[in-house]
């Protein structure tokens, strides 16, 4: 039940003894000043109850809390303390001296509590408007997009600990709700294997190739016996968790020669393969060639010029960073921007993503992306051919120019042709295209994009 936030000055407010203390262009008297009356009680409103459960802590003093966490980097519990005795924390959230706001749990459940409502987004969209209606962003400034890695705050597992995580997963709900089901599964299999302080472990000492293989059949036939058990089980969220062993057992394992049960190989593991049943939408990912990470990538555009950020959007980590950058401009539109250009990388450049932004009022401004597809690879890239704007026409590094092209309306790109009088009596051609037939090159580009050649 939410409960409004009363306030009635008292001797202990901090403001009354820190009036002299804070400097006026200190940033916690600025964030008093300009984004505490920006966040009331009452647009939280639908979070909660309205006449059932207790009285709710203020949710704007939470999400001013929130706010001022992240912007000094502290955990749930060190804010619980800077709540308590650092006077400019209690100055900012208008807290009086001896007041102890809030346990530090209740920061973590005003979180989820957002994210179930789809209420993320809520005070970053206020301070944002604000801001335009201030005039400090214009509506159409120029923006530029980046993508960066989140990494999930999650062990990486190996295969057996993946297993049991998974099992450990299911069966916590089926002990209190389903008890025929558990007995029966306790009848079959060791379930000290399964307990939270076992769950992460592969037995004692450290494990040789032989004694993990011979786990990870131990694990698995576990694994089944739990998903034969629970065959009756309606519950959503057991069989949510059901689903999600299934799944890990089907990305990653298969039978050898014998019929025994093994690990895949890498290569041969799905891309988008679940990494984790505690984070479920974590993904495997690449900051570079050498180097992964278990997480997501987030596309955060800002302006240019007034160095405001505009948007955030999370994908999974395995994502490219184009894929959701579209989203990432036109969501502003709700509040009225729409950048006049897109600045971006490489990864911003495909022909598509430009042609939506277009659509949307936008224009993207990145190198031609050259990302060769799977079936193209060890080919010469775009950047070795040269597209002569006025002529309209593409050359070859061989030399070789043509104008045969066509227009991909769909990718809003043109597509050029070698003709195979050229190509077929070509030195480098082995380098240059490997096309079914071997008998041309194919280039698509995007005029717009045609300096970059
Ligand atoms: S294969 Fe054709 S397009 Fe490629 S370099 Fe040779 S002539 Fe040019």
């Amino acid at each position: 039940m939410l409960k409004y936030r009363e306030h009635q000055g008292s001797f202990y407010d901090a403001d009354y003894i820190c009036e002299q203390l804070i400097p006026q262009d200190s940033f916690y008297r600025k964030f008093r000043e300009i984004v505490a009356p920006l966040l009331k009680d009452k647009q939280f409103e639908s979070m909660y109850c309205k006449d059932n459960g207790r009285p709710a802590i203020s949710p704007a003093l939470l999400a001013m809390a929130t706010i001022l966490q992240f912007h000094k980097d502290l955990s749930d519990r060190e804010m619980e303390q800077a709540c308590m005795y650092d006077i400019q924390i209690k100055y900012a959230l208008g807290l009086s001296l001896d007041e102890r706001p809030f346990d530090h749990s209740s920061l973590g459940d005003f979180r989820k509590r957002l994210l179930e409502n789809g209420k993320e987004k809520e005070i970053f969209d206020r301070i944002l408007s604000h801001l335009i209606k201030q005039g400090l962003i214009e509506k159409n400034e120029i923006q530029r997009i980046d993508a960066t890695h989140v990494i999930a705050d999650i062990a990486v597992p190996t295969m057996v600990q993946l297993v049991k995580k998974s099992i450990f997963e299911i069966l916590k709900p089926l002990k209190g709700r389903y008890k025929d089901a558990y007995e029966r599964i306790a009848s079959e299999i060791d379930m000290t294997e399964y307990t939270r302080e076992s769950v992460n472990s592969e037995g004692p000492g450290r494990p040789d190739a032989e004694k993990k293989k011979r786990k990870l059949v131990e694990v698995v036939n576990d694994a089944r016996a739990v998903l034969r058990q629970t065959r009756a089980v309606g519950d959503k969220d057991i069989r949510k968790k059901k689903d999600m062993l299934r799944r890990i057992l089907q990305e990653n394992l298969e039978k050898d020669q014998d019929g025994e049960v093994k690990e895949k190989q890498h290569q041969e593991k799905p891309k988008d393969m679940l990494v984790s049943p505690i984070d479920p939408d974590a993904r495997c990912g690449r900051k570079s060639k050498t180097k992964k990470f278990i997480g997501y990538r987030a596309n955060v555009a800002e302006t240019v010029e007034s160095r405001f950020i505009t948007n955030i959007v999370v994908m999974p980590g395995n994502r490219n960073d184009g894929k959701t950058a579209v989203e990432t401009i036109i969501e502003q539109k709700g509040l009225g921007l729409i950048p006049a250009k897109v600045i971006g990388d490489t990864a911003y450049g495909e022909g598509l993503i430009r042609k939506q932004l277009k659509e949307h009022g936008s224009e993207m401004i990145a190198p031609l992306c050259t990302i060769r597809s799977p079936h193209a690879r060890l080919v010469y890239p775009k950047s070795m051919f040269k597209y002569d704007e006025k002529k309209k026409t593409l050359t070859c590094p061989q030399g070789v120019t043509t104008r045969e092209s066509f227009r991909d309306y769909q990718k809003d790109i043109t597509i050029y042709h070698f003709p195979l009088s050229n190509c077929g009596k070509c030195q480098v051609r082995s380098k240059c295209t490997n096309s079914a037939d071997g008998s041309f090159q194919t280039v698509s580009c995007n005029e717009q994009s045609s300096s970059l050649y």
